[in-house]
C-alpha cells in the first residue's frame, strides 16, 4: 500500500527558503551551465544571468556520465569555482550531489543540493540528506512511477529534512522523439498528493534548444513553480550536453517569452 504521510497535501503549501528565494511561494527561475567548466566561466554567467532575472544558479561540479572517460565535473574546484559566483551575483548556487560520502561536502559550499535522475533511489544518499537541513531539489528517475518519486522525496523529509523540491525532467517511454518524453502531466498529480514544490526541467527533457520554450510555457501553464534551464556562454564547445543548452541570447529571449 502506499503513504504519502510525510509529503502529503494537506491543505497548505510548502515554501521552500533557499536564502529568501521562496520557492512554491513565487514561481523561480535556476540556470547555468550542465557542467561548471572554469571559474571564468561560472563567474560571467552568473552576473549575465542575475541581470536578466534569474533567481537562482544552476552548474554541474559532479557529473553523472553515460560512459567512462567522458568528462565527470570539475568537482571540488567547481565548488569552490561555483561558491565564488555565488558571492559575486548573489545568486544562490543549486549543484548535484552523486554520492553519501560527498554530501558534507557539497553543503559546505551549495545552497541547494540536487539528485540527478539516475540516483532517485540511491537509498543511502537520501538518507544522508535527510540528515542536513539545506534544500534538496530531487529529480524524478528515469522510469520512476510517481509513487516511487514521491517515496524518495519522502526518505529524505523522514529523516527530518522538510526542504524538498520535486523537479520534473521527462521520461523514458516508447517514444523517443525527444530525448525523453516531457512529463507535464505529472504536474497536477504531483499537486494533489505532495504539499512540496514541482519544477520543470526543459533541458534535459528536450534535448535540443528549439524545445526549450515550448516546454517551459507548456509547464508553466499546467501550474509548476518553476523552470530549471541549461545556459552556456558558448553552447557547441560545451563540454557536456551541448545540444540543450541555450546560448545567453537565446535564454534572454526566453526570459522575455515567459514574463
Ligand atoms: C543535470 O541536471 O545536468 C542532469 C544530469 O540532470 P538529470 O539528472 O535530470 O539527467
Ligand atoms: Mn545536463
Amino acid at each position: 500500500m502506499t503513504r504519502y504521510s510525510l509529503a502529503k497535501y494537506t491543505g497548505s503549501r510548502s515554501v521552500i527558503d533557499v536564502n529568501g528565494v521562496l520557492v512554491g511561494k513565487k514561481r523561480v527561475v535556476i540556470a547555468g551551465p550542465c557542467s561548471v567548466e572554469s571559474k571564468e566561466q561560472i563567474i560571467f554567467l552568473a552576473n549575465k544571468l542575475k541581470e536578466l532575472g534569474v533567481d537562482m544558479l544552476r552548474g554541474g561540479a559532479f557529473k553523472p556520465r553515460t560512459y567512462p572517460g567522458t568528462f565527470e565535473g570539475y568537482k571540488r574546484k567547481a565548488l569552490l569555482w561555483l561558491k565564488q559566483a555565488s558571492k559575486l551575483s548573489g545568486l544562490p548556487v543549486v549543484t548535484e550531489v552523486m554520492s553519501p560520502c560527498d554530501v558534507e561536502l557539497v553543503a559546505s559550499y551549495a545552497d541547494v543540493l540536487q539528485v540527478g535522475a539516475r540516483n532517485m533511489q540511491n537509498y543511502p544518499l537520501l538518507d544522508a540528506l535527510g540528515r542536513i537541513s539545506k534544500p534538496v531539489l530531487l529529480k524524478r528517475g528515469l522510469c520512476a512511477h510517481l509513487k516511487e518519486f514521491l517515496g524518495a522525496a519522502e526518505r529524505i523529509l523522514a529523516g527530518g529534512n522538510n526542504n524538498v523540491i520535486l523537479c520534473l525532467r521527462g521520461v523514458r517511454t516508447f517514444d523517443n522523439s525527444m530525448r525523453f518524453t516531457p512529463d507535464m502531466y505529472a504536474i497536477p498529480w504531483l499537486k494533489k498528493h505532495s504539499s512540496l514544490p514541482v519544477i520543470f526541467d526543459p533541458s534535459h527533457a528536450g534535448g535540443l534548444t528549439e524545445y526549450i520554450k515550448p516546454l517551459s510555457l507548456m509547464a508553466l501553464a499546467g501550474g509548476c513553480d518553476g523552470l530549471i534551464v541549461e545556459v552556456h556562454e558558448d553552447p557547441p564547445r560545451a563540454l557536456s550536453d551541448k545540444d540543450q543548452q541555450l546560448s545567453v541570447d537565446e535564454f534572454s529571449h526566453l526570459m522575455k517569452s515567459i514574463k
